[in-house]
């Protein structure tokens, strides 16, 4: 009998994609995606250590699968992600009724590992150390994936992170940084478009440093002709060229790496999107050097306006952390300073909390009062939420590419896609249209966190089968 699977994804994007992966070498071994929980035989939690009380949540989801488990004879249950690369044999102490607990150096290893389960009287752990350095086995290209959508993909660059922000996880779980060969990310992109993709988005933990080890590696086995400058802006130029691929995006690049040659080439490349996703975490030196992030307030902003000079229009979003250890009320006002400056358009914001493992988490003695904390985080919101509205309301009036995603969640007759700067748009459609469409809309409203619009035209139907239910008005 066909077994089914399921997959549970925390996390961020590159989390995302690894589950991808994952359904995809399960389905390569002959199971098929279940409809529902009832329905499954393999439940996989991809887990992700970034989030705040990311262990008990995942403790608590496994106590409450142990009755779905003993309800089926032959339910397995697969743990994976960075919780799992942290916590290790943790995870097969604490809930016994796991069969895989596995790490992010060999999700590769996901159907071989369920099969052992079957034989094995415990639960088989396999947590590596470091990736294994081979393009077969640590990018998505030789392995088979099962993308969520048909008109859209994630790209791993990189993984892993050679820096040292002192309240992440990342480096710890991933480990050092490793670029993707260059051939082998424009060769996916081409595969990608040859099914119908139209929109990339290039994954890593700091883009911009992409290729670094790469070139180094070819310098110290003689290659003389390696170029020692940044590669990122030539790769934006080459996978924005491929056939096919109408919208480039990227994430995330770090302030400290991100250069001129990034902006040119975002310039200069038509199909790259007018979207910079750019963390600036706080707004003060003193808190951004105990973070570690290696650039000031002035340089972010400095950097920020040339990449707005070079690139019309450009939509920034940020990620910033409110009350990180010893951030006082100065440190503080200099955020709400550097954010009224930059005028984001949209910002992730975040009360620092500890992540065990993390150097942030040891600096007890000076945490903030939780109290403060909210108090400074809802000043900065007032600031983001400003800035959010008044850029979504300077697009009123104006006509803009949407990529149709699917029906809007609390209304299934009104539609929702993005516009190149990445902003959320709801319009109601005047017949059903496929996902994956290219439609022209004209922006009527502008709210803090969307817009609205009314449809103009098709500008290029998907050539995918799925069309969106709609009641047209
Ligand atoms: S750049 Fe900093 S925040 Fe980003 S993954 Fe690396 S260590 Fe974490």
């Amino acid at each position: 009998m066909t077994r089914r699977y399921i997959v549970r994804t925390y996390g961020c994007q590159m989390n995302e994609h690894d589950s991808e992966r994952i359904a995809g070498l399960l389905e390569a071994d002959g199971l098929v995606r279940a409809e529902s929980e009832d329905d499954a035989d393999v439940m996989v939690l991809n887990t992700c250590c970034i989030r705040e009380n990311a262990d008990n949540k995942l403790y608590g989801n496994l106590g409450h699968l142990k009755p779905w488990k003993d309800e089926r004879e032959g339910r397995q249950i697969v743990v994976s992600g960075c919780l799992a690369q942290k916590d290790r044999d943790l995870v097969a102490r604490k809930a016994r009724h796991v069969d895989v607990v596995l790490g992010t150096h060999n999700v590769h290893r996901t159907a071989d590992l369920l099969t052992a389960s079957i034989e094995a009287s415990a639960p088989v752990v396999e947590i590596l150390d470091e990736a294994v350095v081979d393009d077969h086995v640590l990018f998505p290209s030789a392995l088979p994936v099962r993308r969520e959508t048909s008109y859209r993909g994630w790209v791993t660059i990189q993984i892993g992170c050679d820096n040292t922000c002192a309240y992440c996880i990342v480096p710890a779980v991933r480990g050092p940084e490793i670029s993707r060969p260059y051939a082998s990310i424009v060769d996916e992109v081409r595969d990608l478009a040859a099914q119908g993709v139209t929109e990339v988005t290039l994954l890593g933990q700091n883009v911009n440093s992409y290729g670094r080890d790469l070139q180094l590696a070819a310098r110290r086995a003689g290659d003389t002709t390696a170029r020692l400058r940044p590669l990122f802006g030539d790769l934006l130029r080459d996978v924005g060229a491929v056939e096919g691929i109408r919208r480039v995006r990227f994430t995330s690049p770090h302030p400290k790496d991100m250069g001129p040659e990034t902006f040119s080439a975002m310039a200069e490349t038509p199909s790259v999107c007018e979207h910079l996703h750019y963390p600036l975490q706080s707004g003060s030196d003193r808190v951004l050097a105990l973070m570690h992030r290696g650039y000031t307030a002035d340089r972010y902003l400095t950097r920020l306006a040339q990449a707005r000079d070079a690139v019309p229009g450009l939509a920034v979003s940020t990620d910033i952390i409110v009350g990180f250890p010893g951030e006082t009320d100065d440190d503080f006002e200099r955020t709400l300073e550097v954010a009224a400056a930059a005028e984001f358009d949209d910002a992730f914001t975040f009360i620092f909390s500890p992540r065990p493992g993390t150097e942030a988490a040891e600096l007890t003695d000076s945490f903030v009062d939780p109290e403060v904390s909210r108090e400074r985080f809802a000043r900065l919101r007032v600031i983001i939420e400003r800035s959010s509205l008044a850029k979504n309301q300077a697009h009123e009036g104006a006509t803009e590419e949407v990529l149709v995603e699917g029906p809007s969640k609390k209304n299934p007759s009104v539609i929702t896609g993005r516009t190149r700067h990445n902003k959320l748009v709801h319009f109601t459609p005047p017949r059903s249209i496929r996902t994956g469409s290219y439609v022209a809309v004209e922006i009527t409203r502008g709210a803090p966190h969307y817009l609205e619009g009314r449809f103009v035209d098709m500008i290029a139907e998907s050539t995918h089968r799925l069309r969106i239910p709609v009641a047209v008005a």
